[in-house]
Order: structure tokens, then C-alpha cells, then sequence
């Protein structure tokens, strides 16, 4: 170390006066002193490091070494440290479904109910007809039995604790028919597989990657067999010369050998999609109708509910895994039912639906409905002066729903030579804004925007460009 950077450490003031500095009485009058004492040690660490790091007198000189300075530091610090670590983050990616991105967004009428019963108390096990102990699973199963049509249902807290229980529940000891084509691994964790085994059961499987017919399940049926199982493939696709047999089909099966039909439908979907000129995905009530005796889905994916585990289905199979130990365990929050309740009801309503819930308006958004949002985008970025053109593409529904399927969109393209720092900069944002990278340019894609969105955008771009 070079003695003009001895004398700068030598020259630090004390902690003490960094307190006394009117920032560091604000600050101690705000907050509790340990907090503020371990900030104010934190800004002379940097400090010290800055004062090592400095290459010359001239760069040292830069080194704010006065205790009001060095207090604002703190108080940076402080902010930094006491800010949510867990914290909005702005999409512009148009992938609607997004787990990093914490799934779908909720519609504001289940944020309002969340925020309604989160602070005070609630009835959440009380019935209030008769003021004796009630189900906190009576408050949506009266509402999804009339929208997927099924006799009872119950939410746990996601849907890879409904198929474990399910599994468990039903066909523990026993085993468990499942099509080759059907064993995926859905985010790394739950492979259906291990679900099987961890409820007790004993997989068996029929048919080939590409093809099961209906008597590779006849045949696989015996003395064991506690139930045939369907599960969606969610985030892949077979193409070519494929079979599978469809609920409708494999429910027949089940029943003439008095055996349940249970299926793992992922992302359940409540709509048609197909007049969205989206390809066709058996809807809750659909699956009800041909004959599935449970049926359980996730709640935020392109549901676009809370995060939560709906089973689905006969009453008496309900009846069993509401029993069952594990329910216990995997069971729903008060506020994750409070937003799945205020969505639902949406659903009674499929056109407000589409309106109000985001991950469905999203997902079912046109390109027409998009091009004018990303014009509109594209005006405001020129008008910060940065180039852009807004281009055909296409956005993904993700989630592990719809592979492989375009959802048509316009997108603004940025142009920059080093997109990747860009992108760093955008994402150390505050808030950070998740955007597309492709060959020297920036992707933005209006479909997961809000509205009140693309000023942020705008600014947070201009900040990130230099
Ligand atoms: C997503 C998915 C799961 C897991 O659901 P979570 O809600 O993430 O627990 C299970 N099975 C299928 C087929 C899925 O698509």
C-alpha cells in the first residue's frame, strides 16, 4: 500500500461521528441502532476497499471520506438490506407462464381478497350458519363442481401434492397403469415416476414412446391394479406416427374392470381455446364428462389462480383423499384460497374471464389486439431516442402448457451491439425488466405487458443503453 493510501485510512472518521452526521441521526431515529451500526460498517468497508482499489491520488480523491457522505452511504445500504428480496419484476419476454417469474399473475379482484383476509380474521374453518368448526375446503368446492361439472373437489398446495395424494389415497399397495408416453419430468423435480413410488404404489408400464393402444392397458390389468392413470405431457410433443388412448376410451376401460381413472391434467384449462385460434385442450369439464373419476390440475398456470392443487372428480374419491393423513400436510393456505375463490368466480362468467383473469387475457390475446401496444411502445421509445422496429414473432404460453405452440405477437426490436450487457443492466434494474435476447438486437414483447408498464420500460431502457 503507498503511503498517500495509509494516510487516507488513517484520515476515516470514527463510527461515532458518522452517527452524529444529521443523515446518521436520521437514520438512528428511524431505525433500531444495531441495524444502522452494522450499515454504517458496511460503507466503511467500502470505503476501505475503495481507498485499496485506487490506482492514483486523483482516483482516492473521488472516495467520499466525509462522515455526512459516508452516512448516506448507510442509509443506501439500509435501503438496499430492508428492501424485498422477493419482488416484482417486470416481464417483457411474452412468455405468459413463467415460473422463475413466479407463474401467472393474479387478477385484481383476487388480489383484493387476499389483501381483505390477510389482516384480520376470517371464517376460514368456521361455519357461520351454526358457529361450530367447519372445512376450509367448503369455500370453492361448491364452485368447482359447478364449473368442471364434477361431484366434489378439493384444493391442496399444488398439484404435485394433489397427484401424491391422489395416488396415495387411492392406490396405495397397488399398482398404478401408466402409457410410456405419458411418464414426463415436469420442472426437473416431479417425474411421474417417483410420484407413483412415493405414494405407495407400483408403476406398470404399457405401451411404447409413441404408441399405446387400448389393449396394452387390457392387458396390464390384474389382481393388483389399483387404478390407470393419464397424465398430460405439458411441456412436450409427440409428433409422427403416435397413438394414445383418450379419457374418454381409457375411463371405459377403467370401469369395466371396476377400477378409477385418474388423470394429472397439469395446466387445467376451464375455456375452449380453439375459438383463440388456439389448438384444442380437453377442459376440466370435458375430462368430468368422458368419464374421469379424479381429475387434478394446477392453480397458477394457465388457470391463472393462486399456486394450488384441484382434485377434481367422484365424490367418495374426494371423500378418501380428504381423509387421508397427507391432506394434512399438503394443505392450502387461507390466502391462496381467498384468491382462488375471487378467480373462480370469474369463471362463472367465461367472458370476464378472458377479461380480467391476466394469464388467460394474455394467453388468448390476438396479434391484432397486440400490434397497436407495440406500436405505441416503439413511438415512446423513439421519442426517448432509441432506435427500434417493431417485427412479426411469436409469444410462448410456457409453463409447461402448449409446447411448441406460436401464439402469434409483434414485438419491438432493439438493435444493440452488446445486447447481453443491455439485458444485465435492465435485469439489475429496479424493478428489473425481463427481456428477449436474440442476434444483436433487444426483444420486447407487449403481450405480458401492462399498460401502465411501458413508461417503466421506456425509462428503464434509456437508463440501460449507454
Ligand atoms: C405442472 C405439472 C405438475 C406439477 O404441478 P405444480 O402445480 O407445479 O405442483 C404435475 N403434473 C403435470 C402434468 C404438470 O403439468
Amino acid at each position: 500500500m503507498k503511503p498517500w493510501q495509509q494516510a487516507a485510512l488513517r484520515e476515516i472518521p470514527p463510527v461515532n461521528a458518522i452517527l452524529e452526521s444529521p443523515t446518521g441521526q436520521r437514520l438512528l431515529a428511524e431505525r433500531a441502532r444495531p441495524l444502522v451500526v452494522a450499515a454504517v460498517g458496511e460503507a466503511l468497508d467500502a470505503l476501505r476497499r475503495q481507498i485499496a482499489a485506487a490506482q492514483d491520488e486523483e482516483e482516492l480523491a473521488a472516495a467520499d471520506r466525509s462522515p455526512e457522505g459516508l452516512a448516506a452511504l448507510a442509509a443506501e445500504m439500509l435501503r438496499r438490506r430492508l428492501r424485498p428480496r422477493l419482488r416484482r419484476v417486470v416481464n417483457a419476454t411474452g412468455v405468459v407462464i413463467h415460473t422463475n417469474m413466479g407463474r401467472a399473475p393474479l387478477a385484481e379482484e383476487a388480489v383484493e381478497a387476499i389483501a381483505a383476509t390477510a389482516g384480520r380474521y376470517n371464517n376460514l374453518e368456521l361455519d357461520l350458519s351454526t358457529g361450530e368448526r367447519g372445512s376450509r375446503y367448503a369455500h370453492v368446492e361448491g364452485l368447482l363442481a359447478e364449473l368442471t361439472g364434477a361431484e366434489a373437489a378439493m384444493v391442496v398446495n399444488n398439484n404435485a401434492a394433489a397427484v401424491l395424494l391422489m395416488l396415495s389415497a387411492l392406490a396405495a399397495g397397488r399398482e398404478v397403469v401408466v402409457s410410456r408416453g405419458e411418464l414426463v419430468e415436469i420442472g426437473g423435480s416431479f417425474r411421474v415416476p417417483e410420484v407413483i413410488t412415493q405414494g405407495g404404489a407400483r408403476l406398470v408400464e404399457v405401451g411404447t414412446t409413441n404408441k399405446t393402444h387400448p389393449r396394452d392397458y387390457e392387458a396390464a390389468i390384474g389382481p393388483e391394479t389399483g387404478a390407470l392413470l393419464k397424465v398430460h405431457r405439458s411441456n412436450f410433443r409427440l409428433v409422427g406416427f403416435t397413438a394414445e388412448v383418450p379419457v374418454a376410451e381409457l375411463a371405459e376401460i377403467a370401469h369395466r374392470h371396476g377400477l378409477p381413472c385418474l388423470v394429472d391434467w397439469g395446466s387445467g384449462v376451464m375455456l375452449d381455446l380453439t375459438r383463440f385460434g388456439l389448438p384444442h385442450e380437453a377442459t376440466m369439464p370435458e375430462l368430468i364428462a368422458d368419464g374421469a373419476d379424479l381429475v387434478t390440475f394446477s392453480g397458477d398456470k394457465l388457470l391463472g389462480a393462486p399456486q394450488g392443487g384441484f382434485i377434481v372428480g367422484r365424490r367418495e374419491l374426494v371423500e378418501r383423499c380428504r381423509r387421508h393423513p397427507l391432506t394434512r400436510a399438503l394443505r392450502v393456505d387461507k390466502l391462496t384460497l381467498a384468491g382462488i375463490e375471487a378467480t373462480l368466480k370469474l369463471y362463472l362468467e367465461p367472458e370476464r374471464a378472458v377479461e380480467r383473469v391476466p394469464a388467460v387475457r394474455m394467453l388468448t390475446a390476438p396479434r391484432e389486439q397486440i400490434a397497436p401496444r407495440a406500436d405505441a411502445l416503439a413511438r415512446k421509445l423513439e421519442a426517448a431516442g432509441i432506435a427500434c422496429e417493431v417485427i412479426d414473432g411469436v409469444s410462448r404460453a410456457g409453463g409447461g402448457a402448449l409446447p411448441a405452440v406460436d401464439l402469434p405477437t409483434r414485438l419491438v426490436a432493439v438493435p444493440h451491439p452488446a445486447p447481453q450487457e443491455v439485458e444485465a443492466r435492465l435485469r439489475a434494474g429496479d424493478p428489473p425488466v425481463m427481456v428477449r435476447i436474440q442476434a444483436g438486437a433487444l426483444l420486447l414483447d407487449p403481450r405480458t405487458l401492462w399498460d401502465d408498464e411501458v413508461d417503466l420500460v421506456v425509462s428503464a431502457l434509456r437508463s440501460a443503453i449507454v
